[in-house]
């Protein structure tokens, strides 16, 4: 690989797009003799759904204004979905914008990007990566709690269950089976009770009010009972979902990021304490911490992706 290739990670939410450029060369004065590492980004919000071609438009645009912008060609594009993909990349599912079904994000953009490599993965999966290469272990779970809850596993340093044979849909775990109705069709998923909607519509029923996530974080902040009552329900959950997940992995680490667990101070040390509470006899927990890559495991995990570095 040339120092100067450069590679794209893009990160596509349901919400935002975030795209990064690096080059290959070593971030630092590492040693690598590479030189610096030079990096470009942009990041924009999607319009009002308009259907796929429409979408596509958006992020073809966004797209050539940041090539427009490299020093060179691109060597490398990876993407990190937030959609089901089926086993060739297509996309099956995706609550966000339903009109994609079907759609093949990476056909779509190498015609925008001709005689360039575009891999499309879980994003999920990726940031799991991503937070395992950051942490330097083989042996991660991640989650990531925002609109939706995403995750991941990392077993042996490779993506578990591995490429073509779909991702790991921790947040569908069904963790109450008369519980709330997840956006899945199903009761109790930990999506529909520790998202960050499912967690600010519990908390409008304690607060008898509509309640925003600046509201809640305060209201957590000040440790008024209801907004303690409410995240730690949500926390108690995710810890719920850490646990058996591990019984299953033994990871040694339980990762959370997401914007929503990022936000609320203390929430990431709450989830570790419940789960430390349902350890059994002679069967530790994995420690759970803070994603070290904060909100962008997901885009640093499409990087690795471009680079071919994340199957
Ligand atoms: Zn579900």
């Amino acid at each position: 690989m040339d120092a100067d290739s450069t590679f794209l990670g893009i990160d596509i939410g349901g919400t935002k797009v975030a795209m990064r450029a690096e080059t290959a060369g070593v971030a630092q004065d590492g040693g690598g003799g590479g030189g610096g590492r030079k990096s470009w980004e942009s990041t924009f919000r999607w319009p009002p759904p308009e259907g796929p071609a429409a979408d596509l438009a958006v992020l073809a645009e966004h797209l050539d204004a940041l090539v427009r912008r490299l020093d060179g060609p691109l060597a490398g594009v990876g993407i990190a979905l937030p959609a089901t993909l089926d086993p060739v990349g297509r996309v099956t599912a995706w609550p966000g914008r339903p009109s994609w079904t079907g759609l093949d994000l990476a056909a779509a953009l190498r015609e925008v990007l001709p005689g360039t490599e575009v891999r499309c993965a879980d994003d999920g999966d990726l940031a799991a990566m991503a937070e395992a290469a950051a942490l330097d272990c083989p042996d991660v779970v991640y989650l990531g709690v925002g609109t939706g809850i995403g995750g991941g596993i990392v077993l042996g340093g490779r993506p578990y269950p591995g490429p073509g044979r779909g991702s790991c849909e921790i947040g569908h775990l069904v963790v109450d089976r008369t519980g709330p109705l997840c956006d899945c069709g199903r009761r109790g998923c930990v999506q529909a009770l520790a998202s960050g909607p499912a967690t600010l519509r519990r908390a409008a029923v304690e607060a008898a009010a509509e309640v925003d996530f600046a509201t809640l974080r305060q209201a957590w902040s000040d440790r008024l009972d209801w907004a303690v009552r409410v995240v730690e329900e949500s926390c108690a959950v995710l810890a719920a979902a850490a646990v058996s997940v591990g019984e299953l992995t033994h990871p040694a680490y339980t990762v959370l990021g997401g914007g929503f667990a990022d936000g609320l101070p203390g929430f990431v040390a709450e989830v570790d304490r419940q789960a430390q509470k349902l350890s059994r006899p002679g069967h530790s927990v994995a420690p759970v911490r803070a994603a070290a890559l904060g909100g962008l495991s997901s885009l640093r995990g499409a990087l690795l992706l471009a680079r071919g570095e994340a199957a």
